[in-house]
């Protein structure tokens, strides 16, 4: 009792005391000397002893403090919301940023390692990333979300800025003697143009013609699956927890392009990294590749009304039955995939398959005008949303949804089914413009 009700500098004193005279063979001076200097430590810990240590067990105290049963995760700070339904299946622990430094330093790093590498190195630059990109009544998403509706939704943009160096249309490549696309030596998949004494000429992601001494050939497939976003100009959307939606889609198309390829159907990328590519030159690929559908990635923002399930967005083409099918397979496989995490979703009201159109007439998306291949954008939730970031980040959510998304393709491709979904009224808006040829610098090729 004695010894728990000391301070721990008055314990420091008592223990210098006991080291001086067991330790000490050479004479009485040094004890003297041992005991005078135990003493002197003792009566300053006694002094300041209660203030250092007020709870007077530092074990208890620290048991208490390293297992944090009833606080929330630490994280939560950059979460505007309040629901924390998601917990069992956030990676990060729970573990308190508790008063006692030693054992903050643990809930930092966990959090860092146990989120995707790729999507937690969030320091991208926080200004209106996605309104950049999107909608003009877009708030950034890093700062606290609107609670209430936004008019419509701020994904994608319809269109790419004028391209500057528009490749020759007329260089069909005869795909009895040329590949349709190459997968270069750095793994950029790029349609071919022409084939040359050397190589190939080939359409970039920024949409210049270039030479390359050749690659791994590619085409035709079934699927071409689209990463929305890419580079450090077109982000897209970013999570309150740092998830960045570039970052997170072109994780979600790997897993589809896996899944689907352990099917045995066939799949290529239209971006394989971290680089920007035009939306003309994501959609001409599919063309060119003779792609039975496109199928674009992404997750949404802002924020709108709290709902029991997700808000899952699937935009179609206007007056195509092919994509109309697909985005009702998506929805329908998507929706009841997801449904199964139970936390605090948003949605917007007319949430489902939709055409969304210009005010003037014509889809309003890029990505949906553009190709001829039947086409759907998937929206699979609201990064803005902090509950659904938090989901996103999990390695869990990967699975399941890249899961439900090959489920819907190889149903699309091996059945008549319509899905689900459908109902809604066209959506009418005006997305903001993609970031342009001009802002856009082409990753390596070879
Ligand atoms: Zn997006």
């Amino acid at each position: 009792m004695l010894w728990s009700t000391l301070g721990k500098p008055s314990r420091w004193g008592v223990v210098a005391w006991f080291h001086a005279l067991t330790k000490d063979r050479v004479g009485a001076k040094n004890l003297v000397w041992g005991l005078f200097l135990a003493a002197a430590i003792a009566v300053a810990g006694w002094a300041i002893g209660s203030s250092t240590d007020p709870t007077g067990d530092e074990l208890t105290t620290a048991a208490s403090t390293t297992d944090a049963p009833s606080t929330p995760s630490t994280d939560k700070a950059a979460s505007p919301t309040t629901s924390s339904k998601a917990e069992p299946l956030t990676a990060a622990p729970s573990v308190t940023a508790a008063s006692n430094p030693l054992f903050s330093i643990p809930s930092y790093i966990a959090v860092e390692t146990t989120e995707p590498s790729s999507s937690t190195t969030a320091p991208e630059p926080t200004t209106t990333v996605h309104s950049t990109t999107a909608a003009p009544t877009t708030s950034p998403p890093t700062t606290s979300p609107p609670t209430t509706a936004q008019p419509t939704t701020s994904e994608p943009p319809t269109t790419d800025a004028p391209v500057t160096s528009t490749p020759s249309s007329t260089v069909a490549p005869d795909s009895a003697t040329t590949p349709l696309a190459l997968l270069t030596a750095t793994g950029v998949p790029v349609a071919i143009l022409e084939a040359t004494n050397a190589g190939y000429l080939v359409r970039t992601p920024c949409s210049n013609t270039v030479e390359v001494r050749g690659g791994q050939a590619i085409g035709p497939v079934s699927v071409v699956l689209d990463p929305g976003h890419g580079g450090p100009r077109d982000t897209g959307a970013v999570g309150p927890n740092g998830l960045v939606e570039r970052d997170i889609n072109l994780q979600l198309s790997r897993a589809v392009e896996a899944n689907l390829a352990a099917r045995g159907i066939s799949v290529v990328m239209t971006r394989t990294g971290d680089y920007p590519t035009l939306l003309s030159v994501r959609a001409a690929l599919a063309d060119q590749l003779g792609a039975k559908i496109l199928v674009s990635i992404h997750h949404n923002a802002p924020v709108y009304n709290p709902c029991d399930g997700p808000g899952t967005e699937v935009f179609v083409q206007t007056g195509s039955a092919p994509s109309a099918r697909l985005g009702g397979l998506f929805y329908e496989s998507v929706v009841a995939a997801l449904d199964r995490f139970d936390i605090a979703w948003t949605r917007t009201a007319d949430a489902g398959v939709l055409e969304v159109h210009l005010p003037g007439g014509g889809d309003a998306y890029g990505m949906i005008r553009r190709p001829t291949t039947p086409t759907a954008l998937l929206e699979l939730g609201y990064l803005a949303n902090g509950p659904e970031a938090d989901l996103f980040a999990t390695s869990e959510y990967v699975t399941v949804a890249s899961q439900a998304v090959a489920d819907a393709i190889e149903r699309y491709l091996n059945s008549d089914a319509s899905g689900s979904g459908f109902g809604n009224p066209a959506r009418v808006f005006t997305p903001g413009s993609a970031p342009g040829a001009s802002k856009c610098t082409d990753p390596a090729l070879e």
